[in-house]
């Protein structure tokens, strides 16, 4: 964790999986309060779980500051973010390679972050699919044609040779899994990253 909070990453970003929206399971929000403790950043949950308005209070109450959900995972979305929003955290939506931004374009007024996943999420060190940049590009333009302020963050495989891809369409965040993890000097690889994110 250490070597984590001196990398200079502003963000931990945490993929949480149920086994059902997604193969893989991981942890959940038990292992985030331990988590909290040792980490000041901020704590941002991508919630890869079926039905998570079940899940937004608690995940609110072990320290997340964001908590993310996909569209896809939710019916009735509108309300989760509004559970989300209600419980003290900021609200991030996200989408996976296959969905369109229309189909939560309702709720882009309402959002703090979108995660614009550019893999399969459910496990780590896959290779980032081009024709998901394209949505980074329409987030972006919606967000200055409607004076919206919601962050993107792009997720999956983000590394040193294709983070200029989606810093250059206006992400915000580019979260980083193998990448960061495989470094032997994690806050030489950040340093890295920032640099070849500004081009
Ligand atoms: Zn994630």
């Amino acid at each position: 964790m250490q070597t984590i909070n001196a990398s200079g990453a502003e963000w931990i970003h945490l993929d949480v999986m149920d086994g059902m929206f997604v193969p893989n399971i991981t942890f959940g929000p038990k292992f985030i309060n331990d988590l909290r403790s040792h980490s000041s950043l901020v704590f941002d949950a991508h919630l890869m779980v079926d039905q998570p308005e079940r899940y937004v209070a608690l995940f609110a109450e072990n320290g997340c500051d964001y908590i993310t959900v996909h569209g896809e995972a939710s019916v009735h979305l509108h309300r989760t973010l509004q559970m989300i929003k209600a419980a003290g955290c900021k609200a991030g939506v996200s989408l996976v390679p296959s969905t369109p931004v229309s189909s939560i374009e309702p709720v882009l007024d309402m959002v703090d972050l979108v995660l614009v996943m550019t893999v399969n999420p459910g496990f780590g060190g896959q290779s980032l699919i081009p024709s998901t940049l394209k949505k980074i590009e329409q987030l972006h333009a919606i967000r200055k044609e409607q004076g919206y302020k919601y962050l993107i963050s792009v997720d999956g495989g983000v590394n040193l040779k294709t983070v200029h891809l989606v810093s250059q369409r206006h992400t915000d965040i580019a979260v980083c899994g193998s990448a960061f993890f495989s470094a032997a000097d994690r806050a030489e690889f950040v340093k890295s990253m920032k640099a070849a994110a500004k081009g």
